[in-house]
């Protein structure tokens, strides 16, 4: 898993994701666009992940924190919670981010049929498709409950994390941002949901911190790409360590 291409394959893969990054976004900033691409890959890379959204004001106060800090994240979403939200899930795509599926209605989907597998991922894919106008939205299974049936269905690849704070617990924004803080390392990916206000005021503090530290914040595809890993479908990812 380790790269080893060379430098000048390093350059050129950053190279083109900055530039495709500043095509897509525009003149907003963002984390890609101030990514280092003269030599190195930058060393710190983070991917902050967020599940069960898109909740209304939870969702609104993050997507304005990231906003102001330029930093990009990847939402996994619930199918359910789409209707009434395509303007903030529209927003979320327009902004960088990335957008993928976690299920229609947060079902466990081990040991499921084919049939009730897909009326969990693929029609939450297919809602998705009809709002965005494009495909490839990663998987993460609720729990990250993963069998043989989950990987050979999932028609995606399959994110899980290696930092988890436990947020649900809602013990409060400074005990979930102190433990990101302290065991985040280049090539991790972390957990959150935005469904709590406690979990945006940990993932703003976290973001203000580790930048500080000089991660950069990428969106899970970023992450694995300029590692020269290859998402495949029906694999499963926890990190990208260097
Ligand atoms: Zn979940």
């Amino acid at each position: 898993m380790k790269p080893s291409k060379p430098m000048r394959t390093l350059w050129l893969t950053a190279s083109a994701l900055f530039l495709f990054c500043l095509l897509r976004s525009g003149a907003a900033p963002s984390a890609a666009d101030v990514l280092p691409v003269s030599g190195t890959v930058p060393q710190k890379l983070v991917a902050l992940t967020f599940d069960d959204g898109p909740r209304r004001s939870t969702t609104t106060a993050l997507l304005d924190g990231l906003a102001q800090r330029g930093v990009k994240a990847t939402f996994f979403l619930i199918g359910r919670q789409i209707p009434g939200n395509e303007d903030l899930i529209r927003r979320m795509d327009a902004e960088g981010h990335q957008i993928g599926i976690h299920t229609y209605d947060h079902t466990i989907l081990t040991g499921l049929n084919e049939a009730d597998f897909q009326a969990q991922v693929e029609v939450t894919r297919t809602l998705l498709t009809q709002l965005l106008g494009h495909n490839g939205f990663l998987l993460r299974p609720p729990y990250g409950m993963v069998d043989d049936g989950v990987k050979a269905m999932a028609g995606a690849p399959i994110i899980l994390w290696s930092v988890d704070p436990e947020d649900w617990r809602e013990q409060g924004a400074d005990l979930v941002s102190q433990h990101l803080i302290s065991q985040a390392k280049d090539g991790d990916i972390l957990l959150l949901h935005d469904i709590f206000p406690g979990s945006v005021e940990a993932a703003l503090e976290t973001v203000d911190a580790l930048m500080d530290q000089g991660f950069y914040f990428v969106t899970v595809e970023e992450l694995f790409s300029l590692r020269h890993i290859s998402l495949e479908n029906g694999c499963v990812y926890r990190c990208a360590y260097p």
